[in-house]
């Protein structure tokens, strides 16, 4: 192996060089539509970009070649922000607050529920507005459940 590369379509990074944390896939569309327009000057659109979902890490995307910080983006990022304000379903605009305050009414299926009617409706749009460019359904269940688990004692 070299770690060499002329063009960066074939080479691919999987892990994130600041955290060691295994990767995920993203589009570059991902990033054309999140970025800061100041960021997104220097993407190498033919990279393979891979989303870093460590929330200690400061880096979002990277390739081969280029990473991301959280200040290289327009908005901030669920799995990095602890915010109640920041969303957990980005194309519908739920917060982390609105995902709890529906676990601790009880509505957290009913929220679901809705969520999984728009996707299956076409409506969704993970891809450009969600940071992690993929479905934000399993956030939201991980929030229900971190806010139940702490709303109700244990059986
Ligand atoms: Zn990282």
């Amino acid at each position: 192996m070299t770690s060499q590369s002329t063009g960066s379509l074939s080479v691919e990074a999987t892990q994130c060089p600041v955290s060691g944390t295994r990767g995920r896939a993203v589009k570059t569309v991902t990033l054309k539509a999140l970025l800061t327009p100041g960021a997104l000057a220097h993407l190498d659109a033919g990279a393979a970009f891979q989303f870093c979902a460590d929330p200690a890490c400061e880096v979002v995307y990277f390739s081969a070649q280029q990473t991301y910080a959280t200040t290289d983006l327009k908005g901030p990022v669920f799995q990095k922000a602890p915010e109640s304000v920041v969303p957990v379903c980005y194309c519908f605009g739920h917060t982390r607050a609105e995902v709890r305050h529906a676990a601790e009414t009880g509505s957290g299926e009913t929220l679901l529920e809705t969520i999984t009617g728009h996707i299956q409706a076409g409506r969704c749009g993970c891809e450009v507005n969600n940071p992690q460019g993929s479905c934000c359904l399993g956030n939201v269940r991980a929030v229900l459940r971190s806010a139940s688990h702490l709303a109700s004692p244990a059986p």
